[in-house]
Order: C-alpha cells, then sequence, then structure tokens
C-alpha cells in the first residue's frame, strides 16, 4: 500500500464516522511499531511528528525512515509534519515527499494566522499535500512550555475555513498538549457548531489523557485526526527503562509504541479503505 494523502484518509474516517490515529515518532522503533500496530489492525494511519522533535531526530533522517516506512507498509499510511512553525522546515517536509503538513500559527492574531496558512497551502498544492492548521489555544505548546489554553470562537474558526480552505483544522476546545494536571473538560458543543456549517475535518490535538467516551464524543462531532505523543513517549522511555541490553531496549520500545497506538486506535475505529 502507498504512501496516502491525508486528505483521503481523512475523508475515508469520515464516511466510517471514525477518526484516524496520528502518533508521533521519534526513532526507528516507534516508526515500526506504530506501523506494525496498523498493519495487525487492518486500518489506515498518521506518522507524525513535530518540528519542535527535530533537534533530537534530524528531519532528512527521520523523515527518511517515516517515508520509507510508509511506502513498505502494508497498510495506507500518511507522512506528516506536526506544528511547523518556520516556513523552510515546511518546505524541506514538503521537498522530502511528506503528504501532509501543518502549519502552527495559534500563537500569531488570527488574521496573520488566515495569512501564512494561505502560504502554506500555496507552497503544498503542487506537491499534492494536505495542509492543518490550528485555531485558539491548546494548552501547553508541544515543546512542553506552560500556556493557558484558550478555546477557539465558532465564529473564527469558520471564517478561518471558509477564508483559507485549509484541508484539516485543529480546534483548542479544552484541550493540552503534555500531561493533564486535572480531568479535561472539552467543549465538544464548539465542535459541533462548526460541524453544523462546515464538514472539513477537525482534528484534536492532545490526546493523552482524553478518556475513550470523550475520543468518542470528538469523532461523533467531526473530529477525524487525533494526535497521540506523550503516551507514546512515555510508554517508550519506560519501556527502554526496564532492559537488559541495547537489543532487548530495541525491542521493548518498539512492542511499546505498537501497544499504545493499537489501544488508541481501537478506540477510534480500525477501518480498511478498500
Ligand atoms: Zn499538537
Amino acid at each position: 500500500m502507498p504512501l496516502c494523502n491525508m486528505t483521503d484518509l481523512m475523508r475515508a474516517a469520515e464516511e466510517r464516522s471514525k477518526a484516524v490515529g496520528a502518533f508521533s515518532v521519534s526513532s526507528l522503533e516507534m516508526i515500526r511499531g506504530t506501523v506494525r500496530a496498523a498493519e495487525e489492525m487492518n486500518t489506515p494511519v498518521i506518522l507524525q511528528v513535530a518540528q519542535v522533535r527535530l533537534p533530537h531526530a534530524p528531519l532528512y533522517l527521520l523523515g527518511s525512515a517515516m517515508l520509507t516506512a510508509a511506502r513498505h507498509a502494508r497498510v495506507p499510511v500518511a507522512v506528516h509534519l506536526d506544528h511547523g512553525v518556520a516556513l523552510p522546515c515546511i518546505r524541506e517536509a514538503l521537498e522530502m515527499g511528506f503528504t501532509s503538513v501543518m502549519f502552527d500559527g495559534s500563537s500569531l492574531p488570527l488574521e496573520e494566522n488566515m495569512q501564512t496558512t494561505r502560504r502554506v497551502i500555496a507552497m503544498a498544492r503542487p506537491y499534492g499535500a494536505s495542509v492543518e492548521a490550528e485555531i485558539g489555544v491548546i494548552g501547553k505548546t508541544e515543546g512542553g512550555q506552560e500556556r493557558a489554553a484558550v478555546c477557539a470562537s465558532v465564529e473564527d474558526s469558520l471564517r478561518f475555513l471558509k477564508e483559507t480552505g485549509v484541508d484539516a483544522l485543529a480546534v483548542a476546545i479544552g484541550n493540552a498538549h503534555g500531561v493533564y494536571t486535572g480531568a479535561p473538560k472539552l467543549h465538544f458543543d464548539i465542535l459541533a457548531a462548526i460541524r453544523r456549517q462546515d464538514r472539513t475535518p477537525l482534528v484534536l490535538h492532545g490526546g493523552t489523557g482524553i478518556s475513550d467516551e470523550d475520543f468518542r464524543r470528538c469523532i461523533e462531532n467531526g473530529v477525524r485526526k487525533i494526535n497521540i505523543a506523550t503516551a507514546a513517549y512515555g510508554a517508550v522511555y519506560e519501556a527502554a527503562r526496564n532492559a537488559s541490553d541495547y537489543f532487548h531496549m530495541s525491542d521493548r520500545m518498539e512492542e511499546a509504541a505498537c501497544q499504545v497506538a493499537k489501544r488508541h486506535i481501537g478506540v477510534f475505529g480500525a477501518f480498511s479503505l478498500s
């Protein structure tokens, strides 16, 4: 099964009222474990890495491995750059063959966020790649810096979708990156109100710590891509700590990434494209 376009996967998920799991990867073990999970569950998957994680695994190396793994997978795999903030980094991912990129302009004023999102869309189109953007403020940054969550307004979100034509939109609904300090309180009404007027796929960030029930409510309200990073990094780290030697560590890391992906795919809904 070839490397897949992310919009195609989200469209297929929409038809089936499911969501595609998007798992962060930073090593061969995480890539292999995640792809194996998708293969064993016979479902598409999104491999992604956030720009902030690239100092640990540079794009030219990690991205090549992600793309090669996707091309060799037995299930459809999209390869996505998460939280791209620098346009040269987004360009590099597109040049390499990533089938999707995110421009994160959530720290910018709305007009500027929309303007740069439009630039990124113009950049991505010749490559046939999808573009995800973000509106509102998702608690904590992807890199773990503190910041207060601010829910996106429905009006701004609808305007954003209409004026940019972005392929997927991450809407802040009280969700946060990293580990939640209390039980997250998600505002599903925001998703529902957007969806009543616009069917663009929505994206949920900060998936770690959200209950299965809340995942399902997000999916009912139009979320088609769910990001999991902290749960995967945490499980892989724990697995590595308890290993007896390097190769045992490598096996355990892959298995941990596989289990995290499987557990989440089980909630998001496995499906076959054919
Ligand atoms: Zn995120």
